[in-house]
């Protein structure tokens, strides 16, 4: 992808059009924001355009590929090892920062994940960015930009990073997966302008799994103890995308609400269950609505703190339930 094929984030592909036909390079950068809006593939067209033998990231020059298929030799990639950024790391890459590029015309660097450095590694790195290497580039991505050291924090050259859009996603994702526009909209809603939710391993629990959960949830009541336990149980098994299945509950109760206050449907996320979420707005009322969003931010506040997940869940469910 060049330049000038990324999606949006138009504002932030000028600043860097500009560093590269001026020349004004920074040393160092900071591209901060939401995961998986497309910073690391920013960060590439950028140092793709530096090494580029035509100057533009042609994507066709021998550079350009050897960027693309990840073996060109003047850049290093550095992501935690395990759950850290270690200072062994750093001291390696400063080593490998203090050689002559080996073809091109400088040499670069991109820390994903900026924020795993530990202690010793982010004081390590800081004295590069404080003596830094002529001819080197160091560009550190991350989504939590106030958990580093506020010292390398003002070292570098920040560039914040939005979410997309969703319309703007949602037409992406028409051409990208051959969704119709419906499925798009639902989609770009749940995935919060992220790409990588979106095109993820998402797209089927946002798709056709969110159906069946909504259902499943809906059909509990306050009596019913056994079918209640049972989702809990079900829900404790979803490790990797339980805050996923929160967010499309708490869509639901949100869209639901929305309805109640007569809001555009547009403003829905759940486009396509329109007729159940009709259905539903008359036997609920605002009140029970703000008890149940209340219950789901309650159960990820505490779930986000490993307390017994399987509690949590239970409770949560009780709470919606009774609300
Ligand atoms: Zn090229």
């Amino acid at each position: 992808m060049t330049f000038d094929t990324l999606i949006g984030h138009r504002q932030q592909k000028n600043i860097l059009h500009r560093a590269l036909s001026s020349q004004h390079l920074a040393h160092a950068y900071l591209f901060e924001g939401p995961d998986g809006v497309g910073k690391k593939m920013m960060a590439l067209a950028f140092v793709r355009a530096r090494l580029c033998e035509n100057g533009t990231g042609c994507e066709t020059c021998p550079a350009c590929l050897k960027v693309n298929n990840d073996n060109h030799p003047d850049i290093h990639f550095l992501t935690a090892d395990g759950a850290a950024i270690k200072i062994e790391q750093i001291r390696a890459l400063q080593q490998e920062l203090s050689l002559r590029p080996l073809e091109g015309n400088g040499k670069f660097c991109l820390i994903d994940g900026a924020e795993h450095l530990t202690n010793g590694a982010a004081n390590a790195l800081l004295k590069t960015l404080e003596e830094p290497q002529p001819g080197t580039m160091i560009i550190l991505l991350t989504s939590q930009p106030e958990t580093l050291l506020p010292t390398i924090r003002s070292r570098c050259q920040r560039l914040p990073f939005m979410r997309l859009p969703k319309q703007q996603l949602a037409n992406l994702l028409v051409q990208k997966l051959d969704l119709g526009d419906t499925e798009a909209t639902v989609l770009a809603a749940l995935s919060e302008g992220s790409f990588k939710k979106a095109l993820g391993p998402n797209r089927e629990l946002f798709l056709e799994k969110r159906h069946k959960l909504i259902q499943t949830l809906s059909a509990l009541s306050a009596g019913s103890t056994i079918p209640t336990f049972t989702f809990a149980d079900e829900l404790e098994t979803e490790k990797e995308t339980l805050f996923d299945i929160l967010d499309i509950f708490q869509s639901f109760y949100r869209d639901l609400l929305l309805l109640k206050h007569n809001r555009p449907l547009e403003e829905l996320v759940n486009q396509d269950l329109l007729e159940i979420l009709q259905h539903q707005k008359h036997s609920t009322t605002t009140a029970s609505l703000l008890t149940k969003l209340k219950a789901l931010e309650s159960a990820r506040f505490h779930l986000q703190r490993n307390v017994n997940r399987r509690l949590a869940l239970e409770v949560m469910l009780m709470r919606i339930t009774a609300a």
